[in-house]
């Protein structure tokens, strides 16, 4: 017996975390990754629960030690899911939720066909873009290079 892997990707701002969260609480008993990350940490944040905020040379050196599942290089930072955490989780039987961008996505399914893929779309740019504003987290520069990438730029 296994458990069921999870995939959810979109761009940013779509209410991916909202959703993922409105998933846990009606369905108990699924692990939710959190993930390794280059980026510097945002105010709010705390390490070990929304990422585990690592230097990217430790980072480095994990890719090399073959301990990702999958990474991926987003927005010049690097994020990767822990491949022990996975397989452990997934061979005591219980269901995982990865939340990673699409190259992560992309990688995860080539290696786990098993894995259920969630991809989701915003309502519209339009909406997107007052999403990315009102968090009030991203510089102009990366608000615009989010809306860039959600077009597929
Ligand atoms: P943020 O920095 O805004 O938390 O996340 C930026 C992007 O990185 C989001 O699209 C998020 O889904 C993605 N991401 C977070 N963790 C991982 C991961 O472990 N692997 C990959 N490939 N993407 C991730």
């Amino acid at each position: 017996m296994s458990g069921t892997l999870f995939v959810v990707s979109a761009a940013s701002g779509t209410g991916k975390t909202s959703l993922v969260k409105a998933l846990l609480d009606v369905k108990e008993g699924i692990g939710v990754s959190v993930s390794h990350t280059t980026r510097p940490m945002r105010p709010g944040e705390v390490h070990g629960v929304n990422y585990h905020f690592t230097a990217r040379d430790d980072f480095q050196r994990m890719i090399e030690a073959g301990d990702f599942l999958e990474y991926a290089e987003v927005f010049g930072n690097l994020y990767g899911t822990s491949r022990p955490w996975v397989d452990a989780q997934l061979k005591s039987d219980r269901d995982v939720i990865l939340e990673i961008d699409w190259q992560g996505a992309q990688q995860v399914r080539r290696l786990m066909p098993d894995a259920i893929s969630l991809f989701i779309l915003p309502p519209s740019l339009t909406v997107l873009e007052q999403r990315l504003r009102g968090r009030g987290t991203d510089a102009e520069e990366v608000i615009a290079h989010r809306l860039r990438e959600a077009q597929g730029d």
